[in-house]
């Protein structure tokens, strides 16, 4: 035993990268490795246990993504917490941060000024802490230059691609700018008409209801895809139409492959299209809007007697809506025709919606949805690119439903192979505790440079906003 322990001290110390590394490549900064391609996948309100319970139920002993090289914690704490409140900037308060000491002391300290998404996907995306609810603005009210806008500075293409609404927070914080989360339709408008994405994928489409069922007379809001004649003209000039009407001004789409002209939308709605968009040509531009309103399958109405503590699965899905997986290989096929590369996030949105819920089985369903996606993305690596090219980040933007075994704190208890572990949501809001980060790929063993901070169960920590901070260093040393 003793050997064996001193053996496995010995292989910890050769493998445990030196910490001067990126000093060492920053005095030589042509030197530092520059992925092409940038591919993040993000777990709304991912955990470290909602991944165990999904293991749990599914008998895998671990992910693909926790066995990638760089295995690390993230603090999600935004600059300032509490509600953002129009015309009142001052009601934002600065009572933030994460002390590993009093984390697993206090359960109240973790469950105070946590993240939301929006501020959050921001600190992702731009490499800057904000407030909560902020899109892409600083806490001074400043528009923030994403990794989309940088990775289309160099000529990359770039997209996202969601289970909730396109204009929801996580993706609006990659691709938007506006002072609040809730701001849906400038929100959607800026992202169809004012970005220059080559792809958005999500939900929101007003014509179904959550079920899948189309809605002829009476539509849902509107409000996340902008407009009501906006989105029927959008539909129906797909791969045509560049110029719209709203608020009595012409609005054209951009261009995103520099030639100069106006760059259509060409919209896929059906899941045999989303399907088809895997494989041969693609078009230039694609909006990839499922028809179902809020999310592809966690918001459908529960069947067969199914309750917030059944096991999944229980309620058929909806067949006709594509799954993330689905989406991410259609995405991926169209973004990887610029030789210049591509960045894209992926979000699997719903994580978040069924924790909020307290919903066993849903969240089982949503994990093992976001985990098909990221094997989907791991496979395109491997045939169609190298892990010297591309960096894949998987993580979360912050934990929801404070997610534990019996009790706050003790491990949930593996029922076996499709049973549902012993797990207890212990809120309904979301938590200020660490969250999983795993990264393969170019550049991602830098990120080991940025964890200087050390929590006592979950060892060293990097903060949000470096994840975007390192890209930059990579994109333009
Ligand atoms: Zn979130």
């Amino acid at each position: 035993m003793k050997h064996i322990c001193s053996f496995l001290l010995l292989l910890s110390l050769l493998i445990i990268p030196s910490h001067n590394g990126l000093l060492a490549q920053i005095k030589n900064r042509a030197s530092l490795p520059n992925p092409k391609n940038i591919i993040i996948l993000i777990g709304d309100g991912m955990g470290f246990n909602h991944i165990q319970a999904v293991n749990d139920f599914t008998g895998v002993a671990h992910q693909v993504y926790e066995q990638f090289p760089v295995r690390l914690a993230m603090c999600t704490y935004p600059a300032k917490a509490g509600e953002y409140v129009a015309n009142h900037p001052g009601s934002n308060y600065y009572a933030t941060g994460y002390n590993p000491a009093l984390a697993w002391k206090d359960t109240a300290y973790l469950k105070r000024n946590f993240a939301e998404s929006a501020a959050a996907a921001t600190a992702l995306s731009t490499g800057i802490k904000t407030y909560n609810n902020s899109i892409g603005m600083s806490v001074d009210h400043d528009t923030l230059e994403n990794l989309i806008q940088w990775a289309k500075a160099l000529g990359k293409s770039a997209g996202v691609v969601t289970s909730v609404q396109f204009s929801h927070a996580t993706p609006a914080g990659f691709v938007a700018h506006n002072v609040s989360r809730t701001n849906y339709a400038q929100i959607a408008r800026e992202i169809l008409l004012d970005s220059r994405c080559d792809v958005i994928m999500g939900c929101g489409d007003p014509m179904f209801d959550d079920d899948g069922s189309p809605l002829n007379r009476k539509w849902k809001s509107v409000k996340y895809v902008g407009d009501s004649i906006f989105w029927r003209e959008l539909i129906e000039g797909s791969g045509k139409r560049s110029s719209f009407i709203l608020d009595g001004k012409t609005k054209r789409v951009r261009d995103v492959n520099g030639d100069g002209n106006a760059d259509p939308w060409t919209v896929i709605r059906n899941r045999s299209d989303f399907k088809a968009l895997q494989r041969g040509t693609t078009p230039i531009r694609v909006l990839g809007c499922p028809k179902v309103y809020s999310t592809l399958q966690q918001d459908r109405t529960m069947k067969n007697g199914e309750n917030q503590d059944a096991p999944p699965f229980v309620t058929p899905f909806i067949p006709e809506v594509p799954t993330l997986a689905e989406m991410t290989g259609g995405a991926l096929n169209v973004l990887d025709n610029n030789p210049k590369g591509f960045f894209i996030m992926i979000e699997g949105g719903a994580i978040d919606w069924a924790a909020h819920s307290k919903q066993k089985g849903r969240l089982i369903e949503e994990m093992i949805a976001f985990n098909d996606a990221v094997n989907s993305v791991v496979e395109w690596v491997n045939m169609h690119s190298n892990w010297n090219e591309t960096m894949v980040i998987v993580t979360g933007d912050h934990e929801t439903g404070f997610l534990w075994g019996e009790k706050p704190f003790m491990p949930l208890s593996d029922n076996g192979k499709g049973r549902l572990p012993g797990m207890k949501f212990n809120s309904d809001n979301h938590s200020n505790s660490l969250i999983p980060f795993y990264a393969k790929g170019a550049g991602s063993g830098l990120y080991r440079n940025f964890a200087d901070e050390r929590d006592s169960l979950r060892g060293p920590f990097l903060q949000n906003s470096e994840v975007a901070q390192l890209i930059q260093l990579l994109w333009f040393k």
